[in-house]
């Protein structure tokens, strides 16, 4: 199904075969707050290079997976069927890039209290001074900041020729100057915090500049493409988990005398939800061919919001039934379905809100056609 190589079916084996050796750890995870034994997690880094299932989005030349587009979807999927972070993309990530990348581990810190989906609101700044940049600025949200081990920090620049416009730096963490304000608390419970972080007066060497002066947001906009596709990809997984573990549950759980898979209004809910998931999936995958195709890329920029939209809302009203389906038992914090119930909400916030995606698909579709997008 889906036309998928016998070089995808083999990767899309082993990714699933990790997810399933990863899933008995979700709840041991759940009760300690997202944390798992370090031997624990350098056993599952270790699987995970051994499957070949790290950098898979790095050139192979540099010593990653050199994997197509469609192949890091399929690769998502499956590490999207598991709660609590215990297989998030970073994660593997983490495992992986170390080896290509020298050992170090990333965050990103864009979001202010006043800029969200209006990136360009930003208010922090970046100063030239001689040959260092002085950076300012407090950053929200500032996902995995515990574990990392340097940021790209967007700012904008003060004074110069650019003056106002975006540039990216690279922040070696700990630096003099950068601290927490606070670590909130989050729904979902995951190892990773999304602390506040404020930047005061932080020296950079100008080498720490990402590409040139005016590029910050060119970088961003790179970045969410291939995210927003990867979100849409995890929700995949998730989706796909939920519908196996709700049809498992409906065909043995008996109400009435019969399975409840037999109620009608059950069945309604679980024939929605994979018939929205095949949905998902097609368009999903169709994005990473129409990337790894050369599609332009405006056209691609569209469909990983479509992807990402349609998937991530899917996902979100899938975990909705299969919490319905389980009944009391959805509502236990040790059933996937509650867990992801929550763990999906954030899936249409982050990375760009369903309403922004939606802004950015109808923006294409007027200018370019329908016909152009789908
Ligand atoms: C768990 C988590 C982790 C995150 N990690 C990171 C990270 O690592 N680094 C980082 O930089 N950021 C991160 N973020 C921030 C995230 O990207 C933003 O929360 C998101 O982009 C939304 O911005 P906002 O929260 O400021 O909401 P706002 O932009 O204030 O939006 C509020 C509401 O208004 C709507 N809205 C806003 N503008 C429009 C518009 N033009 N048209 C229609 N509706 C609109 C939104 O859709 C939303 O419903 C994270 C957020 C969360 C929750």
């Amino acid at each position: 199904m889906y036309g998928l190589s016998e070089e995808d079916l083999a990767l899309q084996a082993r990714a699933r075969g990790l997810a399933d050796e990863l899933i008995p750890f979700e709840e041991q995870a759940e009760r300690d707050g997202g944390e798992l034994p370090a031997d624990v997690t350098a056993a599952h880094a270790k699987r995970a290079r051994e499957l070949g299932l790290h950098s898979a989005n790095m050139p192979a030349e540099l010593g990653g997976g050199g994997c197509t587009s469609l192949q890091q979807v399929l690769v998502q999927e499956q590490m999207g069927r598991v709660t609590n972070a215990v297989a998030t993309p970073d994660q593997i990530e983490r495992y992986v890039r170390p080896a290509i990348a020298g050992e170090r581990e990333e965050c990103y810190a864009i979001t202010e209290e006043g800029a969200g989906s209006d990136v360009d609101a930003i208010e922090a700044t970046a100063a030239r001074d001689k040959d260092h940049y002085l950076l300012n600025g407090v950053k929200w949200h500032v996902t995995s900041f515990n574990a990392a081990d340097f940021a790209f920090f967007q700012a904008r620049l003060r004074g110069g020729e650019l003056d106002g416009e975006h540039a990216m730096f690279l922040v070696d963490l700990p630096s003099p100057g950068v601290r927490v304000v606070r670590t909130p608390a989050y729904t979902h419970t995951i190892s990773h915090h999304h602390p506040i972080v404020a930047f005061e007066n932080v020296r950079v060497p100008a080498e720490n500049l990402v590409g040139a002066e005016g590029d910050g947001m060119a970088f961003a906009y790179e970045w969410f493409r291939f995210e927003r596709l990867m979100v849409g990809a995890r929700c995949l997984g998730a989706a796909g988990r939920l519908t196996e573990e709700m049809a498992a549950f409906a065909a043995t759980r008996r109400a009435g005398g019969t399975p409840i898979s037999e109620h009608g209004l059950v069945a309604g809910m679980l024939a929605d939800s994979l018939t929205e998931l095949f949905a998902a999936r097609a368009l999903a995958y169709e994005t990473a061919r129409g990337i790894d195709r050369g599609t332009d890329v405006k056209v691609s920029h569209a469909q990983c919001s479509m992807a990402k939209l349609y998937c991530s809302e899917m996902a979100g009203r899938v975990a909705d039934r299969a919490v319905q389906v389980f009944g009391g038992r959805g509502y236990m914090r040790e059933n996937v379905a509650e867990r992801f119930y929550r763990e999906l909400r954030v899936e249409r916030i982050w990375e760009g809100t369903s309403e922004i995606q939606r802004m950015i698909i109808a923006r294409q579709m007027t200018k370019r056609g329908p016909a152009a997008l789908a």
